[in-house]
């Protein structure tokens, strides 16, 4: 029965949607004008033939992302107004068994479950193409069919044995702990979110990738007197076999406390000098150092607080589920319809967050030029952008709403001021 929810509802779905696209089409025309010339800051640095690469990489990277756009929104829509959450709730409440009674935590689950799971279905092809067909035509991907499907695989069976405990624990909560269930929920989400930073760099990531250790050389050297100078105590620097997927490359740290380690992508290990790697490494100690990621931890718990209260204020009312499609209240459908229509709410609010975010980068290089060479950071940064075919000419709308780190240019500008 459509009421003032579902026409809100279309309205943001519709505005999120239309904002994307026009911001897509303005990033392929912004690239593809200044496609013919280096931008002069780079002119000595970047060949015009990467710049080009890096032009047709985005526009067609954007390209995709307009089809990923029309299919999230054909299926959002299929979902809540198309019947798609009531059916799949009908189907198990028909199972048959006392077991899949609406409202059961095996109703819940396996509607939910199945929900992510057709979810993962339709974007399949869409990872296959993204992979197989952008990636490889720019020579960036380096993976096998067999070694994408032993990876969904994992990801499957990791996303099964985490996830399903979890959802469990969640839908329990729902129907045990009264109106304040969503304050018990945010408390489990919070700690199952901070638990996740734990496992993930001993027991998950080495499912995917070989870490080796780091210790000798002029790499190891110069990264063990770096440490010391930020006093930082980590448990080990490690290179990981980032080539057996892609040639992009990348550094970053995992864990926390004593449990930090640092790694770098073996392709950067390659191609940066190990003065380059250095400052690179200086930045993402910048980000330790000034509590960026505690930062961000903190932030992701507030939304999920402001996001479960909100859910909690609607989870009773007959005219939400009625609003989006579903007749059948429970709460499984209630959180299935939140996931699902959450997002186009919250779409306008993206240029927030990513201002946010681009300010840490900022603070992470000012960081980094107290206690590394500004000179090698920018060397780095430019073979990095070129190497990854990142575009140097980003239209500045689009980078406002998507980009966690700022322009290139904006950047290194900032690195050579004094
Ligand atoms: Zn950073």
């Amino acid at each position: 029965m459509p009421n003032a929810l579902t026409w809100l509802f279309l309205a943001a779905l519709l505005a999120a949607t239309a904002t994307r696209l026009w911001l897509a089409g303005r990033q392929i025309r912004h690239v593809q004008a200044h496609r013919a010339a280096v931008p002069p800051s780079f002119a000595e640095t970047i060949p015009l033939a990467a710049h080009q690469k890096a032009a047709d990489y985005t526009a067609a990277k954007t390209r995709f992302g307009v089809v990923n756009t029309l299919v999230d929104a054909a299926l959002i829509l299929a979902f809540t107004l198309g019947g798609g959450v009531q059916w799949l709730s009908d189907l198990w409440g028909n199972v048959g068994s006392r077991w899949f009674e609406i409202g059961s935590l095996s109703h819940g689950t396996a509607l939910l479950l199945s929900l992510f799971f057709i979810q993962g279905a339709i974007s399949l092809p869409l990872a296959l193409y993204r992979t197989f067909v952008i990636e490889s035509r720019f020579g960036f991907n380096r993976m096998t069919l067999a070694l994408f499907f032993a990876d969904l695989a994992k990801q499957v069976a990791v996303a099964l044995v985490l996830g399903v405990p979890l959802l469990l624990a969640v839908l329990w909560l729902m129907a045990r702990m009264g109106e304040h269930w969503w304050l018990y929920v945010w408390a489990l989400v919070t700690a199952f979110s901070i638990g996740l930073q734990l496992i993930i760099p001993p027991f998950i990531l080495p499912l995917f990738n070989k870490f080796t250790p780091i210790t000798e050389g002029e790499l190891a050297r110069r990264i063990d007197e770096l440490l010391r100078r930020c006093g930082f105590k980590s448990s080990g620097l490690y290179k990981m076999d980032g080539s057996k997927r892609s040639s992009h490359g990348n550094a970053f740290f995992t864990g926390f406390g004593a449990t930090k380690r640092i790694v770098l992508f073996d392709t950067l290990v390659e191609r940066l000098q190990p003065q380059e790697v250095e400052a690179v490494l200086a930045h993402e100690l910048g980000h330790y150092k000034l509590h960026h990621i505690v930062k961000m931890l903190a932030l992701g718990a507030a939304m999920t607080f402001a996001g479960l209260w909100v859910l909690g204020q609607l989870i009773e009312e007959p005219w939400f589920y009625a609003g989006l499609g579903v007749s059948a209240t429970s709460t499984a459908a209630a959180l299935a319809l939140f996931m699902l229509v959450g997002p186009e709410f919250t779409f306008l609010l993206h240029p927030l967050m990513t201002h946010y975010s681009r300010k840490n980068e900022f603070e992470a290089d000012a960081y980094a030029k107290g206690h590394a060479q500004s000179r090698d950071l920018v060397q780095a940064l430019v073979k990095l952008y070129r190497d990854n075919a990142s575009t140097l000419t980003p239209d500045p709308l689009h980078s406002a709403f998507y980009d966690s780190h700022p322009p290139a240019a904006l950047r290194i500008a900032r690195l050579e001021s004094k």
